[in-house]
């Protein structure tokens, strides 16, 4: 039987660099199987553009490194890929797209992108003569964006992977996958064949093979069409590189193709195709064109390149492509099925092929992606994201708003309400605007039932609300649903041993709990976890809701036997009541006087887990119950007088307090030097990421988390904006709020360790002064909460 270190399925721009990044770390025992020719999924019939930007910062830098690698494969395989960087411009019809793009050019700036910048109409038209200025307002160029003949790239890749040694194995469909106890074994057209690792590389098949192993992941081939049109006389006149065009408020995109141009179309009503996955014996053809579809937004695209229409159109094209219900795609190894890897879901293959063979030729390689990949990492959907009742609304979601603005802290409708916690309608009817974590509906404040939410780039309509629930924080008690956190029951003989290991800082004694991080071997952060000591063998971890599969993951990685785990998220939770009245309200809900209870004790009183901590910086008593009580629970709250707050709320309190939290100030990209968790490091006792970590406190951290006062202006920091003195960028902006209590902005940022003083932020784009605080905006000795 034909045997390999690494499978990959799938020949298109994804498995090509797959491979490629494989054989470059120095893999040569690794074989790409491909059901056809290479390119013949979604790959052959891109429009082969590219560009840089991503909401998510390490993914963004994921692409620029796609862009970089191109002329790299091109030189090494010999393979004429056809590479333009033409730059790109992004058009803007209104004033406040205008802003958003000044944003836009901020983020550039943070990510260290030279040359992002505004453009003003003028300068549009004589970059790109044949955009109709009317409406315009103006514009963002970005000189890293371009465009490629998609199927040399495919064929670069390929022939420098097969340059360094690898196989590449063509019409052989892989039919069926079976796990056995020297990995995989894979049933093909030609034969069996045994790997070590298999990745998932399979495009509008991913769903479909990822099947063949029992995982249904969250991805689905959706519609999308471009045309190209004949020689166009204003274009054969242009002897520059001319920029491609995205008209946002358009719906269409432009680049040059020859002596005419390639116009693709992201409709508002687009449509699935085979939402189960594209059929086995789909072949490299094109679908009839739908123009009824896309009629609309193709008049809008007619009317912005007007010398398009009157050229006449060559050429449709009319495919699919595989889409998550986020855009980005679905990389990494999955719990309980270890060797598999899935590289699905690439929407984007030609900003992001490059990135997803970085990411998995490292994990494969050397047991890590190398970067904080979260955005892409497959674990970031439960299984409950591949229902199509949630997949199709929320793929149909992303396409048809690939490029409307979302605002800060706006909410989108698509698959929800899919979870909700018991006590759900009655927050609901307690006015309760929600979003959503992980597929949970989570409140984020609480207004009038009729209330219409309307976001901005500046505070929107719902500050008020917001500062009322701060209020009764500081000054009488409010109720934070905890359902927000997921916790998990480790118990077994080994229980302690383990998590002392796991986990860096000192394991609580049993009625206490401690914070901790928990860590990578490299040093970064794995986790800010609470643990709680039931019993001697009986421990709760607690950390953020969204994070349940990526941890299960880790955990079940460094698994050993005699301890046991138990996912309890969602089948315990309640609500954290912070706030000088709280220790009353606990009192009335347990029918206990809680006198001497500590802060950071923690036990059950009957049903209800009661611990003595709070987010919000005030006395606070969490209680905990099995779900079935949750509802009744906030009924005998509500009864007692207790304000029910929401994220935004918490985010303004806590950011008051300089408190951080998972995804913003604490990721796997940062170290607990650099964001103040080393303080809870139990160094005297061995734990994984140890070294690290001293090597970390040897030398000190480059960078440290601080408060940010911004004063007194008309927006807030959102988080991923820059922090400057004078013309450097000395830091980064984690996450802002308006800080109700002590009536300033404020926000957290990671900065340059030595920076302190007066330094600007870019808020909306704009170069805002703010001061590094020495302290916490409020109760800084922390006496309130202790
Ligand atoms: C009209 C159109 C225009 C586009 N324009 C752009 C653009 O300008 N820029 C951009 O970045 N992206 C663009 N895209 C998206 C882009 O095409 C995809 O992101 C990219 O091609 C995905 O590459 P992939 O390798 O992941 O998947 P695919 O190219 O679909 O490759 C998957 C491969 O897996 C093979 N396979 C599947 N199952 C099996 C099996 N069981 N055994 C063996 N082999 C198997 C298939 O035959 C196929 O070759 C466009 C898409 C469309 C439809």
């Amino acid at each position: 039987m034909e045997s390999y270190r690494v499978v990959v399925i799938g020949g298109g721009i994804t498995g090509t660099s797959v491979l490629y990044h494989l054989a470059a770390k120095g893999w040569s025992d690794i074989a790409l199987v491909e059901r056809t020719e290479l390119t013949a999924g979604s790959s052959w019939h891109a429009a082969g553009g590219f560009h840089a930007i991503n909401n998510d910062p390490v993914v963004a830098a994921l692409q620029s490194y796609t862009i970089e690698m191109y002329p790299k494969v091109a030189a090494e395989s010999g393979v004429d890929i056809g590479l333009k960087l033409s730059g790109g411009i992004e058009l803007a019809c209104t004033p406040e797209r205008m802003r958003w793009l000044q944003a836009e050019v901020a983020w550039h700036q943070m990510m260290g992108h030279e040359g992002a910048r505004l453009m003003g109409v003028d300068e549009i038209v004589d970059l790109v003569p044949i955009v109709n200025p009317d409406g315009l307002v103006g514009g963002l160029f970005d000189p890293d964006e371009g465009n490629l003949d998609p199927n040399g790239a495919v064929y670069a890749y390929a022939g420098a992977a097969r340059n360094r040694g690898a196989t590449i194995i063509t019409h052989n469909r892989v039919l069926s996958m079976k796990r056995t106890r020297d990995g995989w074994q894979l049933q093909t057209e030609k034969g069996p064949i045994r790997a070590e690792h298999v990745v998932n590389a399979a495009g509008m098949w991913g769903r479909k093979v990822g099947q063949m192993v029992g995982i249904d992941h969250p991805v689905t081939p959706i519609l999308h069409h471009y045309l190209v049109t004949e020689d166009v006389p204003e274009i054969m006149a242009i002897d520059w590189a001319m920029p491609a065009v995205t008209d946002l408020e358009g719906w269409t995109y432009l680049q040059r193709e020859q002596n005419g141009a390639v116009l693709g179309v992201y409709e508002a009503n687009p449509n699935h195709w085979h939402p189960e996955g594209a059929p086995w014996d789909f072949g490299a053809t094109l679908l009839p064109p739908d123009i009824d579809r896309i009629a609309d937004e193709l008049t809008i695209g007619f009317a912005r390149f007007p010398a398009l229409e009157a050229a006449g159109i060559k050429r449709w094209v009319h495919g699919a492509f595989a889409i998550t219900p986020d855009g980005n795609p679905l990389v990494g190894p999955v719990r309980g099925l270890p060797g598999y890897w899935a590289a699905a879901g690439v929407m984007a293959g030609y900003s992001q092929g490059a990135a997803v063979g970085l990411a998995i030729s490292n994990w494969i390689v050397d047991g890590d992606p190398g970067d904080d990949v979260y955005a892409m990492d497959v674990t970031r959907f439960g299984d409950w994201a591949a229902d199509d009742s949630y997949l199709l609304p929320t793929t149909h979601q992303f396409y048809a708003r690939r490029f409307l603005t979302t605002y800060p802290h706006e909410q989108l409708p698509a698959g929800r309400p899919l979870h909700t916690t018991p006590a759900y309608d009655d927050l609901k009817a307690a006015g309760a605007q929600f979003g959503v974590t992980w597929g949970l509906e989570v409140p984020q404040f609480f207004a009038p039932v009729d209330f219409v939410h309307e976001p901005s780039l500046q505070r929107d309509n719902a500050l008020p609300y917001i500062a009322a629930e701060v209020e009764a924080v500081r000054t009488d008690v409010g109720a934070y649903e905890t359902g927000v956190y997921s916790r998990y029951e480790v118990t077994g003989p080994h229980a302690q041993v383990w998590l002392d290991r796991l986990l860096a800082g000192r394991i609580p004694a049993v009625g206490r709990m401690g914070l901790t991080p928990m860590l990578h071997p490299k040093g970064t952060l794995m986790g800010d976890l609470s643990v709680t000591r039931i019993a001697d063998d009986r421990f709760w971890v607690i950390g953020s809701y969204y994070l349940q599969e990526w941890h299960m993951r880790w955990f079940t990685e460094h698994m050993v036997d005699g301890v046991e785990i138990d996912n309890l998220s969602g089948k315990w939770l309640g609500f954290a009541l912070s706030g000088p009245r709280s220790r009353e309200i606990a009192e009335a809900v347990i029918g206990e006087p809680l006198e001497g209870f500590r802060f950071m004790d923690a036990r059950f009183f009957g049903d209800v887990l009661v611990a003595r901590m709070s987010l919000a910086g005030e006395l606070g008593y969490e209680l905990t119950v099995p779900a079935e009580q949750q509802a009744t629970l906030w009924r005998r709250l509500a009864d007692l007088g207790v304000t029910p707050v929401g994220d935004r709320a918490i985010d303004s309190l806590r950011i008051e307090k300089g408190f951080g939290i998972w995804s913003t100030e604490f990721t796997q990209a940062y170290t607990p030097g650099e964001t103040g968790l080393d303080r809870f490091i139990d160094w005297e006792k061995d734990f994984v990421g140890k070294e690290a970590a001293l090597a970390e406190r040897a030398a000190g951290p480059k960078r440290r988390m601080v408060t940010l006062d911004l004063g007194d202006c008309d927006a807030d920091a959102v988080g991923d904006e820059p922090v400057w003195v004078g013309d450097r960028v000395v830091g980064v902006t984690t996450s802002g709020a308006y800080g109700h209590h002590v009536q300033s902005s404020l926000a957290l940022a990671l900065v340059d360790a030595d920076v302190s003083g007066a330094v600007e932020v870019s808020v909306i784009g704009e170069r805002r002064p703010a001061t590094v605080l020495t302290e916490p905006a409020y109760d800084p000795s922390g006496s309130r909460m202790r």
